[in-house]
């Protein structure tokens, strides 16, 4: 279902069994504390576009957009960032790309909290862009997703307020379970700890993680373990998948 691994044909075969979904996944190269590398949310969007890929049943991925919008890391070294005007030009060519190909629904998603507003915004502007025989939907539900890792952080033993939504319990428990041993163990610190609501969001796009946490992290990554990572990944990609298939009208 990778679309960078199939030769055309096999794409062509595929669109004219009728598998005219496409995910297209975003991440980010950015700094997530000392303990984990500035790939973890690409590696994350590759992994759930997969998972969300399967349970749609119909659909191909397109490759992560892998460098997102992430102004508020750009205090520590090696972040990279896009400029929203940046980030929604690729957007558009990738959906321009896909729509001329003959998808008739292109599927958006972001591992990575900066990039959820900028889809959100793009979103009637990418949809009118490829024209009315093609649609873009895209999920942009951040407090979702911190709250699916707090419930699936609990279910699988461990503490729901250890998430805070960045190189957190969950996030680091997802790469441990992604990459096995890449979590740097000897590092782990703990970041900002207390409410992940709007008024905290805002700060945080606004001010730069750093005004909240110098050590990059908003949470604690300490207890994280593969097993919760699973069961996280597992829940994302679930209500990933339930949304765009509420909204394509087949739950
Ligand atoms: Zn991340």
């Amino acid at each position: 279902m990778l679309l960078e691994k199939m030769t055309f044909g096999e794409i062509q075969a595929a669109l004219d069994e009728g598998r005219r979904d496409v995910v297209v996944p975003c991440g980010a190269v950015e700094q997530h504390g000392r303990h984990l590398p500035l790939e973890v949310d690409a590696v994350h969007a590759d992994r759930l576009a997969q998972e969300v890929a399967e349970r749609l049943g119909t659909a191909l991925v397109a490759p992560t957009i892998r460098v997102g919008v992430s102004p508020h890391h750009m205090a520590f070294s090696g972040t990279i960032s896009l400029q929203p005007a940046t980030f929604e030009a690729v957007y558009a060519d990738y959906c321009r790309s896909l729509a001329a190909h003959g998808f008739d629904n292109i599927l958006c998603f972001s591992a990575h909290g900066g990039n959820f507003g900028p889809l959100a915004d793009m979103e009637q502007r990418l949809d009118d862009l490829v024209g009315p025989e093609c649609r873009v939907l895209v999920f942009a539900d951040l407090h979702g997703l911190v709250g699916v890792w707090r419930g699936a952080v609990g279910d699988a033993g461990g503490t729901p307020d250890d998430v805070g939504g960045h190189a957190d319990v969950a996030e680091s428990s997802v790469y441990s379970y992604l990459r096995p041993g890449g979590v740097r163990a000897d590092q782990l610190a703990r970041g900002y700890s207390g409410p992940v609501d709007d008024a905290l969001l805002d700060r945080l796009f606004t001010g730069g993680i750093k005004a909240l946490s110098d050590t990059g992290v908003m949470g604690d990554p300490h207890g994280f373990s593969p097993a919760i990572g699973e069961v996280c990944v597992q829940r994302v990609a679930d209500m990933i998948a339930g949304h765009f298939a509420a909204r394509l009208g087949r739950t």
